[in-house]
């Protein structure tokens, strides 16, 4: 029986634990202290945002984005409609009112002449967007820019997936105001459990920083004017971040690979497609997602299971679910078309060729 191949477990350096071991020593074990700034730090120079904070999550990291940029109760937030909920529950953390916009089929991702038709459409002039890098794939941030800057939007860009992704050589999350990582399970890089908020202006970030520690005023006692929040990271998970930062450009390359493996295993069955990757850009391949013309991607995914192999849908549109039931949207199907065809493949970096060839080999099986 071969080993279960999961879609993407966590894939540690090795040096974590000796980190974890500095933090002890220091006795930081707390969300504040030295390792935090070192990770905030590592993040800064790989991507070259001018400043970061380390958070819990990237939900709350995307929470603080919105909240420092004063997004509040009736205002509305643009956003990728094919993404994770993570992307989007804090527009309803902020009692905003979300306005879905679908993708486009040569990025998979945001539609930017659906983002125009939707600033066109809206009942007043939107806030902000939150733009997601899909599966570590680029969205095409060029034109995004140029039309949000033109109605002084807000650009919040969802990088949870897509740390190392670039665009133009600019890294993701740097394209616009904000920029958001996840340090989730099962991202590129784990610290278990973590968020990263990058912005260019200090003031911003410096208030974040406030909210994310329950908004505590300067003063010796216990004073609060507005409400805050516990959204900081621990410098204990900061230690595997720092750990994990080191490998992020091997961890691409791989990711990378894994993804060119699977096109030349798949290569000869015509009905399967790949995401694709817009000029310009060189993607993180988080996860290597291929489409079904013609069979249920449900189907596969059941075969792969029975042979020990996770795989999962595309996540499932936002204007789809029923938490957002009603919301406005500018949608074309496009997402629609990609959820009901497309599979997530295992994409994790301990990966060897012959267990990509496994998955391939399971995959043509279960084909008719
Ligand atoms: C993982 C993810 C998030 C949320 O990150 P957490 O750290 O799990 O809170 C947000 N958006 C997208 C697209 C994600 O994949």
């Amino acid at each position: 029986m071969s080993e279960r191949l999961f879609l993407s477990p966590p894939h540690m350096s090795g040096r974590e634990q000796a980190y974890i071991a500095e933090v002890f020593e220091s006795n930081y074990i707390a969300p504040l202290g030295p390792m935090v700034e070192r990770f905030e730090q590592a993040v800064c120079d790989y991507t070259g945002a001018p400043y970061a904070l380390a958070t819990s999550s990237g939900t709350a990291a995307l929470h603080l984005a919105l909240r420092v940029s004063g997004v509040g109760e009736g205002d509305i937030v643009l956003a990728s409609s094919f993404t994770f909920i993570g992307s989007v529950s804090s527009v309803l953390y902020q009692q905003a009112v979300p306005y879905f916009i679908d993708s486009d089929e040569t990025s998979w991702n945001l539609n930017p002449v659906l983002l125009q038709r939707a600033i066109d459409n809206a009942p007043k002039p939107p806030k902000a967007l939150i733009v997601t890098h899909l599966y570590g794939q680029c969205a095409d941030m060029r034109e995004i820019m140029r039309i949000c800057r033109a109605y002084d939007i807000v650009v919040i860009e969802d990088a949870a997936e897509s740390l190392g992704a670039t665009l133009d050589g600019v890294a993701t999350g740097i394209w616009g105001d904000f920029g958001v990582y996840s340090f989730n399970g099962n991202k590129i890089l784990s610290t278990s459990g973590g968020g990263m908020l990058a912005g260019k202006e200090k003031a911003k970030i410096d208030k974040a920083m406030f909210y994310a520690t329950q908004a505590k005023e300067p003063t010796p006692w216990y004073e609060h004017r507005e409400l805050g929040y516990n959204y900081r990271m621990s410098n204990v998970l900061a230690a595997i971040g720092v750990a994990q930062m080191e490998v992020l450009g091997e961890r691409v390359a791989k990711r990378r690979q894994i993804f060119q493996w699977y096109e030349e295993a798949l290569a000869d069955i015509g009905e399967i497609g790949f995401m694709p990757e817009i000029p310009g850009a060189a993607g993180n391949r988080w996860l290597t997602t291929v489409l079904f013309e013609k069979n249920d991607p449900e189907t596969v995914r059941l075969h792969l299971e029975s042979a020990g192999i996770e795989s999962r849908p595309l996540w499932k549109p936002m204007h789809m679910q029923p938490l957002f039931k009603g919301a406005a949207a500018e949608v074309d199907g496009t997402s629609e078309r990609l959820f009901a065809k497309g599979l997530c493949l295992p994409s994790g970096t301990q990966m060897r060729h012959g267990d990509v060839l496994r998955v391939a080999e399971k995959v043509k099986e279960a084909l008719l």
